[in-house]
């Protein structure tokens, strides 16, 4: 058994040293008080504020705050609210910083476990923690002395996509909407808005949910007329990994508690795909792209999936991501699939095509 001391772990790292380690460039010449583009939010102008006496931080504009402890933990990817993520975050940062008294095994005389991994960051000292100093801990109630579990082993597979901590303010009633011919009530469904400010600014912002249906990001897409040249159409955050994710299947579940259910599934390229899609009443998700990874494929076998229908855009990116996907698709489904002819995309393909498509069924 590994005890944290959270305490002593807040104490003995250093805020600057938590932003040098991750890239921050502050220039606090001595200040107290250091800015940073926020990075937990899309963040154009730092708005992220930080007192590195204080060690803590808070971002006016997202609203994510606390300690130098939850933005370590934020930064590789844990929730702090959650005592396990913030236990196995505050273990990475004694591994990564050497926090004396950090950490300590409650099988005393143990050299801990948790020091024996290579790190990243070099100011760790390779002393290993104090002897137990029982006031200080709180994390773990001593239970049967066991050979313990190797910090490392917790701490390498950090969450992929994780539940964001807040939410964008959006404009439901941007004009581009009704351009667009998004109804009322799909602008409602999805939670689809314009960014007011951040670098999302100026995007019509689609947030993704995971098959828990929690907010995991946004893709915001770009909705003026003119977009400037090195202006990506679509913006997905740095370090989102699409390829775990199927947009929209967190809706296909949650029709279950209508009573509804399906067991064929339409997998399409993009959002307005599944706009159309799902307003016409068919169970569809977007794979973010004319590719379709394992891991998508897992997520429509877990959610109770037997067959697939793959409509892919009827252009050559489209068509060469078909047939890459298929396979992957037909050796765990049925599938079948919707050739379209050239320009032609699922949001705009005959309404022959979409008649004949699955839909929902009493269950
Ligand atoms: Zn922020």
């Amino acid at each position: 058994m590994t005890w944290v001391n959270f305490q002593t772990v807040r104490e003995g790292l250093d805020f600057s040293d938590v932003l040098e380690h991750f890239g921050f460039e502050t220039k606090a010449n001595g200040r107290a008080q250091v800015k940073i583009c926020c990075p937990f939010h899309e963040d154009a102008n730092p708005s992220c504020g930080i007192n590195l006496d204080k060690k803590v931080f808070n971002c006016f504009s997202c609203q994510t705050r606390g300690n130098v402890l939850d933005f370590f933990a934020q930064m590789e990817g844990f929730d702090p609210a959650k005592p396990a993520e913030l236990r196995n975050a505050a273990l990475l940062a004694v591994e990564t910083f050497g926090i004396d008294g950090g950490v300590q095994e409650a099988k005393s005389g143990n050299q801990p476990k948790a020091k024996q991994r290579p790190v990243r960051g070099q100011k760790r000292t390779a002393q290993p923690p104090k002897p137990a100093e029982s006031s200080e801990v709180s994390d773990a109630a001593p239970g049967p002395v066991s050979e313990p579990k190797s910090a490392s082993d917790a701490v390498s597979d950090p969450v992929v996509n994780p539940p964001l901590t807040f939410e964008l303010k959006l404009d439901h009633t941007h004009p581009f909407l009704a351009e667009r011919g998004v109804s009322k009530q799909l602008v409602s469904d999805f939670g689809l808005g314009v960014a007011k400010k951040g670098s999302m600014m100026g995007r019509l912002c689609f947030p993704i949910h995971n098959e828990a249906g929690e907010l995991i990001g946004y893709s915001g897409r770009w909705v003026d007329e003119d977009k400037p040249k090195d202006t990506p159409r679509y913006k997905l955050p740095k370090g989102f990994e699409k390829a775990q994710v199927l947009f929209n299947l967190n809706r296909v579940l949650a029709k279950r508690e209508e009573g509804l259910t399906t067991t064929t599934v339409v997998i399409v390229e993009g959002f307005w795909s599944v706009l159309r899609l799902h307003a016409a009443g068919i169970p569809v998700v977007a794979s973010f792209g004319d590719s379709l990874s394992e891991a998508q494929v897992d997520l429509l076998v877990q959610a109770g999936t037997t067959s697939a229908v793959l409509i892919f855009d009827g252009d050559e990116a489209g068509r060469k991501g078909a047939v890459l996907a298929l396979p992957v698709l037909a050796s765990r489904l049925f599938v079948k699939t919707v050739p379209l002819e050239d320009g032609v995309k699922p949001d705009t393909m005959g309404a022959d095509i979409l008649a004949s498509l699955p839909r929902y069924v009493r269950s």
